[in-house]
């Protein structure tokens, strides 16, 4: 960050008083301008023995497959941003949600926040930042070719549970080690 978005003067990177990280803070207009991390919210959306995925048609990971997710929007709901992701990325309503999963990815400064849900009438197609949208069983998971790790963990846990017969919240800390590779620890 260079400029205030207050006042438009420059910003200094400081710890403010009775704080004890560094902030941008405006020197003119005395404006601390916190970051902090953002949420993002998706949606496994099933049907009969299938789930939703998208190709992706936007970068990072284009063509890469995923599950509809994005960031939350101001004035929404966790919940509704869900819907509302599916909703874009696949034309698809969901219905009887449930929380599935939630990981915390440190290194990136994300939440992501991951739903059950039934897809209604088992209706799909592209939106605009999909190249496709599929309804895939377990056996047809494209599993070399998603796009982010936590979706990978997300299937996961999602097979595991349905083998169990029982889904819950799972509630997760994912790192990204040097290699490349990430670890996630469960509690
Ligand atoms: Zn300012």
């Amino acid at each position: 960050m260079n400029f205030c978005s207050s006042c438009g003067e420059k910003v200094s990177l400081m710890i403010p008083e009775g704080d004890n990280r560094q902030r941008y803070v405006c020197q003119s207009c005395q404006t601390i301008h916190y970051e902090n991390p953002k949420i993002v919210t998706g949606c496994i959306a099933q049907w009969q023995d299938r789930i939703l995925l998208c190709k992706r048609a936007i970068e990072p990971r284009y063509g890469l497959w995923t599950l509809p997710a994005g960031f939350m929007e101001n004035e929404e709901t966790n919940l509704e941003g869900a819907a509302r992701e599916t909703r874009e990325e696949a034309n698809a309503e969901v219905e009887n949600m449930q929380l599935f999963c939630v990981f915390s990815i440190a290194h990136i400064n994300q939440v992501y926040t991951m739903y059950l849900g039934d897809l209604v009438g088992g209706e799909a197609s592209p939106g605009e930042e999909s190249l496709d949208v599929v309804l895939l069983k377990e056996e047809e998971i494209p599993w070399d070719n998603i796009a982010f790790h936590v979706i990978t963990e997300t299937l996961k846990r999602y097979y595991q549970d349905q083998k169990r017969g029982e889904f819950k919240t799972h509630y997760g800390d994912i790192f990204r080690q040097e290699d490349g590779s990430y670890i996630v620890n469960y509690f």
